[in-house]
């Protein structure tokens, strides 16, 4: 950060932000557990990394950060109220924007929509223990799953079920006409339409947002979230109104987030 700052001539910084994975406490400025990052629970991330910059930090998590960067720095987003966003990654995070606010809870921990149930009967295994979670359906290790059993039932595809198959080639193949690889995105899509609804319900967005790399499979991903939207979300109204729509920084959500979670906390500069 310090090498950006004196790269950029040394303007004015008000502040750092930081979006981390993991249950963060914003107030406190600490990381509580962090499954990726096993090293860091109980760190004083927000305030070790004040001291060193000799500058104020604020600290969220990653996808709460990367809604915020959305809801802040998006044209798109100019003027919305309500909405949520989903980081379609290794796993799926979550953020949400309510009445103007970031939703954070009790703990922080609101709007962990990755763990969303999409299926409640026989569901697949998820990171976090449980099964049916959206994240066992949409997230990068259960994409791959619904692909080979694809690529297995169907031969006749130019996907081939390696230990190096990812869900970038999955989305290539879908854009170069593999009717396979449509039909696995759009699975993902229908697993992915059943967690909006609930958003949908809960929350009555203007837009869901997506995120992360998987996002660039929006127009794949598209006609099962629509079906399963149809479906699931009760209300037509609450249902046609809300946008789908893909990250406005679908590479650089995570530092835009940062900055917005700095922002967030200090109204007086937004
Ligand atoms: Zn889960």
């Amino acid at each position: 950060v310090k090498a950006l700052i004196q790269e950029a001539g040394s303007p004015n910084v008000a502040g750092v932000g930081i979006g981390c994975p993991g249950l963060i406490d914003p107030w406190k400025g600490t990381v509580r557990t962090s499954p990726n990052l096993l090293s860091l629970p109980g760190f004083r991330l927000r305030d070790q990394l004040s001291e060193n910059m000799g500058l104020p930090a604020e600290i969220q998590n990653d996808a709460n950060a990367a809604v915020l960067g959305e809801w802040l720095f998006s044209p798109a987003s100019k003027g919305v109220k309500n909405m949520c966003l989903l980081t379609l990654g290794t796993g799926v995070g979550g953020g949400v924007v309510c009445d103007g606010h970031l939703l954070v809870g009790s703990d922080n921990a609101a709007a962990e929509l990755g763990h969303l149930k999409a299926e409640y009967s026989h569901g697949a295994l998820c990171g976090c223990g449980r099964r049916g979670c959206v994240e066992a359906y949409v997230g990068s290790a259960g994409i791959l799953r619904t692909a080979r059993e694809m690529i297995a039932a169907n031969p006749k595809t130019s996907l081939k079920d390696e230990k190096d198959l990812t869900t970038k080639d999955i989305s290539q193949a879908a854009a170069g006409g593999d009717q396979v690889a449509r039909d696995i995105l759009r699975k993902t899509g229908e697993y992915l339409g059943r967690g909006i609804s609930l958003l949908i319900e809960t929350f009555n967005p203007e837009k869901v947002v997506l995120g992360g790399g998987a996002s660039a499979a929006i127009d794949y991903l598209r006609p099962g979230i629509e079906a399963a939207v149809k479906e699931f979300a009760s209300f037509d109204f609450t249902r046609d109104r809300c946008k789908i729509e893909r990250s406005a920084f679908p590479d650089d959500i995570n530092v835009i987030g940062a900055a917005a979670t700095y922002l967030n906390a200090h109204p007086e500069l937004r």
